[in-house]
């Protein structure tokens, strides 16, 4: 299926269309692109604004949290104002309004073995902004069954992780956090560190979505923002992972 772009979005995205890694074609990979957002918090808020804002054409965002006061120090999409609403309404009124080319469906729901399936449906990339290893769990199994690719991210006071898993070409998020890891309570966050992971992965959606190469693929990118220093760990697929293993 073609899709056109019209006369507002060749003026709204212009700075990306004269890029020559993107121009028209690209632009239309963008608006035909699906996205999966889990957790609309201090990475969703991040990477559904910059993705709504490059033309993706249609985002699903889920989250069950309403808007609570200590939640605006780094989940910049919801304001003061919006305490108490639910995140998937605050949220997608600012995206509607950032972008209204965008098909912007927000979800208030917690993702679990038995709706995930059918919630992220046939997406071209899921992107995890949750805060915990069961969620993430349960996107890598639907990642890996239906090969979509998966883009993790995690955070810890000033330091945070990311890396891109492209089922079946590379490790899934089982083959190297195999156990389930309690969560160790109320981690500290300053918003930044979010917004670097957030940031990092809508570009990897963007990269993936336009098949540019040079992805995190195989590479866990670490950085601890006290020292500012990026450092990268490269992961290999564990054939006895449950998951994705053969043996
Ligand atoms: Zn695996």
């Amino acid at each position: 299926m073609d899709v056109k772009l019209t006369k507002e979005e060749l003026a709204r995205y212009k700075r990306q269309l004269i890029m020559p890694s993107i121009g028209k074609e690209g632009q239309k990979k963008l608006k035909k692109a699906r996205v999966f957002i889990a957790g609309f918090g201090g990475l969703g808020s991040i990477s559904s604004q910059y993705l709504v804002a490059a033309g993706i054409g249609s985002i699903k965002i889920i989250d069950k949290d309403v808007v609570d006061i200590s939640n605006l120090n780094r989940q910049i999409i919801h304001w003061t104002q919006d305490i108490g609403k639910q995140k998937a309404q605050s949220g997608l009124y600012k995206l509607k309004n950032l972008n209204p080319n965008c098909n912007i469906e927000t979800i208030t729901a917690e993702l679990n073995e038995t709706n995930a399936f059918e919630l992220i449906g046939n997406v071209s990339v899921i992107v995890d902004a949750t805060d915990n290893i069961k969620t993430r769990k349960i996107l890598n199994k639907v990642s890996v069954a239906k090969s979509i690719p998966f883009i993790y991210g995690g955070v810890d006071g000033f330091s945070g992780m990311v890396t891109t898993f492209l089922p079946p070409k590379t490790p899934c998020f089982d083959c190297i956090f195999p156990r389930d890891v309690k969560k160790k309570g109320l981690i500290g966050v300053i918003g930044p560190s979010p917004g670097i992971v957030g940031t990092i992965q809508a570009m990897e959606t963007i990269k993936i979505i336009l098949g540019i190469d040079g992805t995190l693929q195989g590479r866990l990118l670490y950085f601890s923002g006290t020292d500012m220093v990026f450092r990268e760990l490269s992961i290999e697929k564990n054939p006895d992972c449950s998951t994705c293993g053969h043996r």
